[in-house]
């Protein structure tokens, strides 16, 4: 049996396929007893970008979820957002957070400071144009804001970065155990991504080394494919299974309304 695939999207979002129907059938084809649907946020406005859900599509949104919970009752459907940190838009994050009854919200920073969403991969000339340690040190200022904020269960994808395999020769560590320890003081998850196969790295996020470290400060796992068509639920699941339990990991925990369980690894 396989843990729950608490990241997902749907076509609300403009860059994925399918709805939650879709992503419910293809966990119960593999097995998978609870997912978590997690589109990216509605903005204040519209027209923040072009890779996020509209604000007039949450009700669309949610009734999507209570439509595939009535015809998949074998797998259990957690609602959820993952919602992009951006410093100065922690009222709206509140604000969304209370429109619902969620069940959960991933904290993922897409954008650092001048409005550069740097895993756009339209957007690689920034790459090329900057320091590759201060893009990574930027998004952990950014990234450790979030975790330390509280408005989230779960961050996403926490080594997001490496995703064009722009990594810095300067050594990270020190970036990532001031994320970590702020997740440990909020008592906030990161959750293990596959989508990173799937990518230039070729590497679940986070890595191996920073993982380990999040073992050590006793922070909580969840399990995410990130899927953005209904094929990639539950992808690599086992792979990202093994990697847990190689650095020490015993259980991952689930959410329903914003509590959270544990629960052995499989
Ligand atoms: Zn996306
Ligand atoms: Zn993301």
């Amino acid at each position: 049996m396989l843990p729950p695939d608490y990241h997902m999207h749907t076509h609300l979002c403009h860059h994925a396929e399918g709805v939650p129907m879709d992503l419910a059938r293809q966990a119960s084809e593999m097995g998978i007893r609870e997912i978590g649907v997690s589109e990216h946020n509605p903005m204040p406005s519209d027209d923040f970008d072009q890779w996020r859900m509209y604000r007039s599509k949450l009700g669309e949104y949610l009734a999507n979820l209570e439509e595939a919970r009535r015809a998949f009752p074998n797998v259990t459907l957690r609602a959820a957002l993952e919602v992009d940190y951006l410093p100065g838009y922690e009222e709206w994050i509140r604000e969304l957070a209370s429109m619902h009854d969620w069940d959960y919200f991933i904290g993922s920073v897409h954008y650092i400071d001048g409005g550069w969403d740097i895993d756009n991969p339209n957007r690689l000339e920034e790459w090329r144009a900057r320091d590759v340690y201060d893009v990574w040190a930027a998004y952990f200022d950014r990234l450790t804001a979030a975790a330390a904020s509280g408005l989230f269960q779960i961050i996403g994808h926490a080594d997001l970065p490496k995703k064009f395999c722009f990594v810095p020769q300067r050594d990270c560590t020190s970036l990532f155990t001031r994320f970590l320890e702020a997740a440990a003081g909020s008592g906030t998850a990161i959750e293990i991504n596959t989508a990173g196969l799937r990518k230039e790295c070729r590497e679940m996020y986070p890595s191996p080394p920073f993982l380990r470290l999040a073992k050590a400060k006793g922070i909580e796992l969840t399990f995410g494919s990130d899927a953005h068509r209904p094929g990639e639920v539950g992808m690599n699941f086992p792979e990202a299974i093994a990697l847990a339990r190689s650095v020490g990991y015993t259980h991952s925990v689930r959410f329903e309304r914003r509590q959270r369980t544990r629960v052995p690894l499989p």
